[in-house]
């Protein structure tokens, strides 16, 4: 397995993925452009052994050494002697693109660059690239220390032996890799518009609250969470980006369409757990 990985943007995703890496003795090294959130993800890496130290899940020992393999860097460049390197920054296809591009001049032609991304075309990101051979998509859902699927994207033009390495890094890290088409959204994500779209249309036709729908679909329907409580916990800036950049790759399909109530609380910066206020307010960031 490989020893070292880079990890680029510290936000809820990177700083998770961090995590499993380090916990699966594989050395991290974690950038991001914002110095302040690079620190904060550390901290949440460290309150979340914490917790799991208390639950019983993990040893001191364990965190302790997990911790010392997770390495801050403050430029692209300390990213260059990983093996692999996962992107995980804004879901933003020029950023990505423009990520993906210093990410193969600052790399070995043999390391694999992979993005996290939800529901841009890896094709896309791999365009901006040399060697689109070596970019892939390796979707981790939230929380990533807990959700054990993983996406493996393969783009246009990424070989099969990215896929491979793509799919045993995941199962190194003890995830369920599934290898999708490079299509809008993928799988999960497609399926999951629907959920947040229609509840967003319920409620903006009064037909119940945001409670209501939540509670009927926890209760009656037998989902762990209600699509408000989803939205919350994802980032609701997150999901519209992924929503919107879905009804964009999809030319405007009504199907996928933004719904205002979304975007207003976006703009607000209401944007659920992490910013203490979302569909629900929430006392400290979960
Ligand atoms: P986030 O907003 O929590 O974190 C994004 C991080 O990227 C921030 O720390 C930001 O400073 C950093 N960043 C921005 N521009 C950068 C740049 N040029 N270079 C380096 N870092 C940069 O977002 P997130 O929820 O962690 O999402 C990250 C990616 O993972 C997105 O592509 C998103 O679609 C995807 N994703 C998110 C979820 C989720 O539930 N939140 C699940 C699966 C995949």
């Amino acid at each position: 397995m490989i020893k070292h990985l880079g990890v680029v943007g510290a936000g809820t995703m990177g700083a998770g993925i961090a995590q499993v890496a380090a916990l699966s003795n594989i050395d991290v090294a974690l950038y991001d452009i914002n110095g302040t959130l690079l620190r904060q993800a550390l901290e949440r890496i460290k309150a979340d052994f914490k917790r799991g130290i208390e639950k019983g899940k993990l040893t001191q020992e364990q965190t302790t050494e997990a911790f010392s393999r997770i390495h801050p860097r403050t430029r692209l460049s300390d990213l260059s002697h990983a093996e692999i390197i996962l992107e995980a920054a804004i879901e933003d296809l020029r950023i990505k693109k423009d990520l993906f591009k210093h990410l193969e001049s600052d790399t070995k032609p043999s390391t694999l660059l992979a993005s996290n991304t939800s529901s841009l075309s890896i094709t896309a990101i791999a365009s901006a690239t040399q060697i689109p051979e070596r970019v892939i998509g390796m979707h981790f859902f939230n929380p990533a220390p807990i959700m054990k699927l993983v996406e493996v994207v393969q783009g246009q033009k990424t070989s099969q032996d990215a896929v491979q390495r793509a799919i045993d890094l995941a199962r190194h890290f003890g995830k369920t890799p599934v290898v999708v088409k490079d299509t809008p959204g993928f799988i999960v994500n497609r399926v999951a518009r629907p959920f947040y779209g229609e509840a967003l249309r319920l409620l903006g036709e009064n037909v119940a609250s945001v409670e209501e729908i939540d509670r009927i679909v926890k209760v009656e329907g037998g989902f762990a969470m209600g699509p408000f409580e989803l939205m919350d916990h994802i980032g609701l800036d997150v999901n519209l980006s992924a929503t919107q950049s879905m009804y964009d790759q999809f030319f405007g399909e009504p199907r996928y369409r933004p719904h205002p109530i979304q975007k207003r609380m976006v703009e607000s910066g209401m944007l659920g757990k992490k910013s203490g206020q979302g569909f629900y307010k929430y006392a400290e960031e979960k």
